[in-house]
């Protein structure tokens, strides 16, 4: 490990749980399944009065008399059968006598192998810190604010152990670390708010934090001791990761005497099994503290853990609670009989309160509501359709807009965190929530830019750790507080509702519809009853009218009179059944057979000339394709569009009408014109509408009944009608059918 060939990132990938060494305040011996000695550390002779011959591969239990001067034979084997079962936090530390020595052996288990680590049982501490922790702990506890929480574990701690300075740091979730709290002594200069890099403490110690919850370097001066093993070169084999004496890395070694430091202490804080920060602490000299107390160090650390926990948990539950509370209140105004945008912005609660924002916009059917501080109409556009090129996540955050849309730079102290909730990406359709830049001005211990210095040395490159701490502040721009998780659950949340309502009204547009349906049907059953029972009652009239009229004696202004009434029920007779033909087509379900078009067309163009009598008319039949229809529909159909053509060209003299079929790709299509009155273009629109009749035919007969017939049938036959129309000119009716 000691010449490392660089990158600066290459103390991430430093193997140290196998540094192959131990710090040398203590020694340790490695046995297997069968208690054979398979490791020692070089050192052991330092503590131990061995015998002559090599202890490796021998049994523990040669050197028992020697490691456990008053303990019984295969005392060794029984601490290790209990610990198995019982877990050697129940046998840790056995206290034991060597050489008239009082030592600690601390066990554990690393793959097959049982590390046996022997330590000094004697501090450099002369308090009983079992009996100081019981008090630290309620005092620590005493105040609710978290601050204080963190202040009085840092003092309490300092006093426990001793150390010269305490230290709480706090990792943030780039991994960067920050002194949030610290006790020392008066002649230190405070640390207290500065940031470490992350790169100071690397990954894989990170997770060694959380394996070993405390960490002793006791002095950092020492020489460590190398590991021995059986075969040469395999001490490497030893995993330390659950030993306590597990050698420093050099660079952490160099890292601490850069910074005067001789021993560090440190306790891991964890927040939902990960590391959430570090009691870390300092000695300016060596220092050692036993098994004993850095167990009793640990258990504050334990209980600042679950305070920590606890803490947060209910401040991040009240948070959720609230926000949770706004995605109801929005749901529930959503599903109410108000627009989804005015439920979203114009409430009490509106989009604003779903999480911690200073601004939002709502960008929904066609319009855009801006809710707080956002950018202005017009950076918003460009914002909206960068989002709709760039963005197709449902969801999309950033606390960095300007990094990734540059042009945002312009507005980044209103919108440098934005988060997007897309409700539809085809229908450009969002909700945006902002963020504002929050200038940060971080005081660096040492210039996190530079992490680690490079030595030359040998002409090998050799890292070391950055030797300067001096201060150093850096300002960061364009960042906006991080999005919570909180916040992201609260918007999903709402994201989920958002589409709940629109599907909800969506179903409520369907059942209208269903609605209308049902009051079309019944209103064509009204006006078939209606006309039904209008027809006897108008019989009578028209009957007892002509009767009226036979009698001699009637004056002539009767008469005229009778014949009028005769009149009106005639056409009021002809309206009547031209309405019950309406209403039926409702009503009738279809039969489609093949239709021969040219016999329908002769047969009404023959009738229609009786019925109009003997004006000038020139009928021309062009190609006429089979249909597929309801005969007696479709004859309707032909008959109402031939007897207007021929009736409102009737004064053109001569009257021309054609039929022209024609079969395109996929329809066929046929035209009936005429060269009549025409149809003015402006009411061109309503010509299919039931009773509408056009200004130029007040002087010809007609109940405007005709044409809705046309159109209902056409379409209860998937088809289409249309008119082209010129005033004066005449008139071309279409029919499409499909094929
Ligand atoms: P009507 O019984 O009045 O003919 P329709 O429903 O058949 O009722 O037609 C509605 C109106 O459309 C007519 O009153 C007329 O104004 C206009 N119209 C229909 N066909 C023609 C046509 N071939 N030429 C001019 N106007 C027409």
């Amino acid at each position: 490990m000691s010449n490392i060939l660089v990158d600066l990132n290459n103390c991430n990938i430093e193997p140290i749980h196998i540094p192959g060494q131990i710090q040398s305040h203590g020694f340790l011996i490695a046995i297997d399944q069968e208690l054979r000695i398979r490791f020692y550390s070089e050192n052991i002779h330092t503590y131990l009065n061995l015998p002559a011959i090599d202890i490796m591969g021998k049994p523990i239990s040669e050197i028992e008399p020697i490691i456990g001067k008053n303990e019984p034979p295969n005392f060794i084997n029984q601490l290790i059968v209990f610990g198995k079962t019982n877990g050697f936090d129940q046998t840790n530390p056995f206290q034991t006598d060597i050489q008239g020595q009082a030592f600690h052996l601390i066990i554990s288990q690393s793959a097959d192998f049982f590390l046996l680590e022997f330590e000094p049982s004697l501090s450099d501490l002369n308090l009983d810190i079992q009996k100081m922790v019981g008090r630290s702990i309620s005092e620590m506890l005493a105040d609710k604010n978290l601050q204080n929480l963190l202040n009085n574990t840092a003092l309490q701690i300092k006093s426990i152990i001793s150390y010269d300075r305490v230290m709480i740091y706090k990792f943030a979730e780039d991994g960067h670390g920050e002194v949030v709290a610290e006790a020392k002594n008066d002649d230190l200069e405070p640390w207290l708010g500065l940031h470490y890099p992350a790169s100071d403490i690397p990954q894989q110690a990170r997770e060694l934090y959380k394996v070993n919850l405390t960490r002793l370097i006791a002095n950092v001066h020492t020489e460590p001791s190398r590991i021995l093993a059986e075969e040469a070169d395999a001490e490497r084999r030893l995993d330390l990761s659950p030993s306590q004496l597990r050698a420093v890395s050099p660079i952490h070694i160099q890292y601490l005497k850069n910074m005067g430091v001789h021993s560090s202490f440190s306790i891991s804080l964890i927040y939902h099994k990960e590391l959430w920060g570090l009691i870390a602490c300092h000695n300016y000299t060596p220092r050692f503290i036993n098994y004993k107390s850095r167990e009793s160090a640990k258990l504050i650390g334990q209980i600042l853990s679950s305070a920590l926990e606890f803490r947060q948990d209910e401040e991040n539950q009240s948070i959720y609670d609230k926000y949770k509370a706004a995605v109801s209140q929005l749901s529930k105004s959503m599903l109410q009989s108000i627009r989804i945008e005015d439920a979203l912005t114009s409430q009490s609660i509106t989009l604003m309160d779903v999480a911690d924002v200073s601004g939002a916009v709502l960008v929904y059917e066609n319009s855009t509501v801006r809710l707080g501080v956002t950018p202005d109409d017009e950076q918003l556009i460009s914002l909206i359709s960068w989002i709709g090129e760039t963005i197709s996540e449902p969801i999309y955050y950033t606390q960095n807009l300007s990094s990734i849309h540059p042009e945002a730079a312009a507005y980044k102290a209103i919108a440098s965190g934005m988060f997007v909730c897309t409700i539809s990406k085809e229908l450009g359709e969002y909700v945006i929530w902002f963020k504002p830049e929050q200038m940060q001005t971080i005081q660096w211990a040492g210039n996190p830019e530079k992490p680690a210095e490079v030595d030359v040395e040998d002409g090998i490159l050799k890292i070391s750790p950055r030797k300067s701490f001096e201060t150093w502040s850096e300002t960061v721009i364009g960042t906006s507080k991080l999005w919570t998780n909180a916040e992201v659950k609260s918007i999903l949340r709402l994201k989920g509702e958002i589409t709940y309502a629109i599907n909800q009204k969506a179903s409520q547009i369907r059942v209208l519809n269903e609605k209308l349906k049902q009051a079309y049907e019944e209103l064509d059953t009204f006006s078939f009853t209606i006309s039904h029972d209008l027809k006897n009652p108008l019989t009578t009239i028209k009957s007892y009218s002509q009767l009226l009229m036979r009698d001699k004696n009637m004056s002539a202004q009767s008469l005229g009179i009778l014949g009028r009434i005769v009149a009106s029920s005639d056409r009021m007779d002809q309206m009547i059944r031209e309405v019950l033909e309406y209403s039926r087509i409702g009503k009738t379900s279809l039969t489609k057979v093949p239709i021969d078009v040219r016999e329908m067309v002769d047969e009404l163009v023959r009738d229609l000339r009786l019925v109009y009598g003997t004006f000038d008319l020139e009928f021309t039949l062009g190609d006429t394709p089979v249909l597929h229809g309801d005969p007696v529909m479709m004859s309707q159909v032909f008959s109402n569009l031939l007897s207007n053509a021929i009736k409102y060209s009737s004064q053109s003299n001569p009257a021309r009408v054609s039929v022209q079929g024609t079969i395109t790709e996929s329809e066929i299509v046929y035209s009936i014109t005429d060269n009549g009155i025409g149809i003015d273009i402006r009411q061109l629109p309503s010509v299919f509408d039931l009773f509408k009749r056009m200004d130029n035919v007040q002087d010809i007969e007609g109940t405007g009944v005709g044409l809705a017939i046309v159109k209902r049938i056409v379409e209860k036959h998937q088809g289409k009608v249309w008119v082209d129309s010129e005033l004066g000119k005449g008139s071309t009716f279409y029919l499409a059918f499909q094929r």
